[in-house]
């Protein structure tokens, strides 16, 4: 169900689908984390709100990526108005209408049952849970390079800082820079796979998606010396 937002005296700011449909953990899952149960399961979207007494909740001590989503949610608060004499409501999710309907909840069943290589490849690595985290934000495009800052007017910096060259996007500084398409051949030629080195016009999921399908079998995997690298 989503949450219409009307006065916002019974949504739950940490809890409810009441940013357009969608929660705050499936925005921003790391600021969900910080909150203390108990928190999620009272603070109302008006307490929460109220002089941005939400970014309390998340406490002391934030990293960079914890930063970037501070950002992220504090757009998309800003872009809620309250109403105060509107009672919060609830609708089905899965029909224009609001409306439950049997076929509408048989579809919603198997919405997210849709393969995502990316994502499982993100989440499924043994890689620590920063690196997991910061792929799956990768894989949405909701790292703070200088082109998403500069589309908020934010201070970023002209050109990508490794090779001054072109402008800093996700996809450049991740895969077509020059310096990191020579990062990737090393780590790659050590697994064995140099022909995965990304190419200067590939984007990063679809690159990322098809070395997920080139992923070596756990046989080939023993065979791998990371010392190589
Ligand atoms: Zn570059």
């Amino acid at each position: 169900m989503i949450t219409r937002v009307g006065n916002g005296k019974s949504a739950l700011f940490w809890e409810d689908r009441w940013i357009q449909g969608m929660r705050v953990q499936d925005l921003t899952p790391g600021l969900y984390m910080r909150v203390r149960k108990k928190v999620r399961a009272a603070c109302t979207v008006f307490e929460a709100m109220l002089n941005g007494a939400w970014a309390l909740d998340i406490g002391p001590d934030i990293d960079i990526t914890l930063l970037s989503e501070v950002f992220e949610l504090w757009e998309r608060v800003m872009e809620v108005e309250l109403l105060p004499a509107v009672e919060d409501s609830t609708a089905w999710a899965w029909e224009a209408s609001g409306i439950y309907s049997a076929r509408s909840a048989y579809a919603a069943r198997f919405w997210g049952m849709e393969s995502a290589p990316f994502a499982e490849m993100a989440w499924s690595s043994k890689a620590p849970r920063q690196c997991r985290f910061f792929a799956w934000l990768a894989g949405r495009n909701r790292c703070w390079t200088s082109d998403r800052l500069a589309r908020r007017g934010l201070p970023h910096q002209a050109a990508c800082p490794f090779c001054d060259q072109e402008p800093e996007t996700l996809n450049h500084v991740l895969i077509r820079c020059v310096l990191a398409r020579v990062v990737w051949h090393q780590v790659l030629s050590a697994l064995g796979t140099p022909e995965l080195t990304p190419e200067a016009g590939d984007a990063v999921v679809e690159w990322c998606n098809a070395c997920a399908q080139r992923a070596p079998s756990k046989k080939e995997a023993k065979d791998i010396r990371p010392w190589r690298l």
